[in-house]
């Protein structure tokens, strides 16, 4: 049974790592927002839209076949993120942030919540749920696609026509990397020089699975700093992690934090 609070000694054995790290980046899955209500990709599997498989919605030719769907579908998803609060451990990261010199948080996650709670470098790898732009031209859209639902709350499985773009005519798609897709080029080499530079690196909530992101924890490694892991379950990381606190995101983020405080305030 995963443990969603985490050990002392692995929480101590963290805060020694940060204490001496000057530069630090943070990997972030969808088990950081788990918390905050936001599924992880394996509860998307069985809640949000279960008949259909997340897959097919997440293709550009998924978009193609059936844009009201597919875009109905990242409309949802934006409602639902727009609805949920950052908790604590978000907070925590912004906290630590005035410890280093450098933070630089790369997020697989779309829901944005790190730029919502105040991370100041934050890297959104796969494209964010708040941005959209039309597919043909990459032209970005800027109304809140949420006005065309007139502000009512929407029903899983009501569909929207996308919008089409007002520069070419192109129906506007989510600006999230789907399967297939290359990630977003000045975001990734950021992404690979912050993990190469870092002294540290946190890695929350995320199973690993998904490349290349999934490598970031390695290059650091490579480079001869720290990983440290938070997620309640033991993941392709774990076997290589100087530490693994086996917690939930909120809870071993937090009491991180506020043990790196007392360490430092101790001088
Ligand atoms: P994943 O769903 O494959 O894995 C989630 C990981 O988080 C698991 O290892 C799980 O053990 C761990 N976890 C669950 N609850 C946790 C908690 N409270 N605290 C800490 N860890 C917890 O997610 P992934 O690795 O990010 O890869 C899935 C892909 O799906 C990514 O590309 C991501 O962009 C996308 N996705 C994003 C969101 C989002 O934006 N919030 C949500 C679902 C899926």
């Amino acid at each position: 049974m995963p443990s969603d609070t985490p050990d002392p000694g692995a929480i101590a054995a963290a805060v020694r790592i940060l204490q001496d790290a000057r530069k630090l980046a943070v990997l972030t899955g969808a088990g950081m927002s788990q918390e905050s209500g936001v599924p992880t990709f394996r509860d998307e599997l069985t809640g949000l839209w279960a008949t259909f498989n997340p897959t097919e919605l997440a293709t550009e030719s998924a978009f193609r076949r059936n844009p009201a769907r597919v875009f109905s579908w990242y409309v949802t998803r934006l409602s639902r993120v727009r609805d949920v609060t950052p908790h604590e451990g978000y907070l925590s990261l912004v906290t630590m942030e005035r410890h280093f010199d450098r933070v630089v948080v790369i997020t697989q996650n779309v829901d944005g919540l790190h730029t919502r709670s105040g991370s100041r470098h934050v890297l959104e790898i796969h494209g964010s749920l708040e941005r959209f732009r039309c597919l043909d031209a990459g032209h970005p859209y800027d109304r809140d696609v949420l006005e065309l639902a007139d502000g009512e709350e929407m029903d899983d499985g009501e569909m929207f026509e996308p919008p089409l773009c007002t520069e070419c005519g192109s129906p506007v798609r989510p600006g999230v990397v789907w399967f297939g897709e290359m990630l977003p080029e000045s975001e990734v080499e950021l992404a690979w020089q912050a993990a190469a530079d870092a002294d540290a690196m946190l890695v929350v909530g995320t199973s690993a699975e998904v490349f290349p992101a999934a490598d970031l924890p390695r290059i650091t490694a490579a480079s001869g700093a720290k990983v440290i892991e938070i997620n309640p379950s033991v993941t392709p990381i774990s076997s290589y992690a100087d530490v693994c606190c086996r917690g939930t995101a909120a809870r071993a983020l937090t009491a991180i934090s506020v043990e790196l405080e007392h360490q430092l305030s101790l001088g």
